[in-house]
């Protein structure tokens, strides 16, 4: 009899789990607060989000791409990197794209203290405004991981979590083709998405080599590139 209560018990605590963790790793749930993965809206609008960094090695080559297309985008960028690369920040901001706050230290926030949250996205939005950036800072999750706390402390901000509903990075096969990395995002795309991209993080070479290619053939679909703010407002009222 006992062993059935045991293993009733171990059970139990493997579906509470599995449950927690398919709930810190979902992009279109959470338990409090607003999450956006992607914007119901009848316009063809993607928003074009960059994360972590800015790194010394990759922030300008990315900035010349959307240059070259005059396609306006959001740097998720991390508190530490910002003010260690100070100058590359600078250029992002007066390259006129969004700032986002992607915490200070890229830890998992999921099961960290409300102070220790508040603390790591509240220094982050210092740092940006030190920088010099005025407009809105949308968030976004280092590793799109949220649970309860973090959720919370969003929710009572009033602060959306943003999350996206493009990944090309997650699809292994596409991991060193750039033909077919670029062909996955401009076949997948949907008015009112949200893109995720890593041109600045260094192994990313496939990500940077399939950009040009990217915003050259959403453009030809007929799509036009917002910031994340600029596409929350222009979501269709439910
Ligand atoms: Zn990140």
């Amino acid at each position: 009899m006992w062993k059935t209560w045991i293993f009733c018990i171990v059970l139990g605590a493997l579906i509470v789990a599995a449950a927690a963790y398919q709930v810190s790793r979902s992009r279109s749930f959470q338990l409090f607060g607003e999450i956006v993965a992607w914007v119901e809206t009848d316009q063809k609008v993607i928003a074009l989000t960059f994360d972590d960094g800015p790194t010394a090695a990759h922030t300008a080559a990315t900035l010349q791409m959307l240059r070259d297309a005059e396609a306006t985008a959001t740097f998720f960028l991390v508190g530490q990197s910002i003010d260690a690369q100070q100058s590359e920040t600078r250029a992002i901001i007066n390259a006129g794209h969004e700032i986002g706050n992607h915490s200070w230290s890229h830890p998992r926030l999921m099961l960290m203290s409300r102070s220790r949250i508040k603390s790591e996205i509240e220094r982050t939005d210092t740092a940006i405004r030190d920088a010099g950036y005025t407009g809105p800072i949308p968030f976004r999750p280092p590793f799109g991981k949220k649970l309860v706390m973090l959720p919370l402390y969003l929710a009572s901000e009033n602060r959306p979590t943003i999350m996206w509903d493009m990944e090309p990075d997650g699809h292994a096969d596409l991991a060193n083709d750039p033909d077919a990395y670029a062909a996955h995002v401009i076949e997948t795309a949907r008015p009112g998405s949200i893109l995720l991209m890593h041109t600045m993080f260094s192994t990313n070479q496939t990500a940077r080599d399939a950009l040009p290619a990217i915003l050259t053939g959403l453009q030809n679909n007929g799509y036009e590139f917002v910031t994340v703010s600029a596409l929350l407002d222009l979501a269709t009222a439910p």
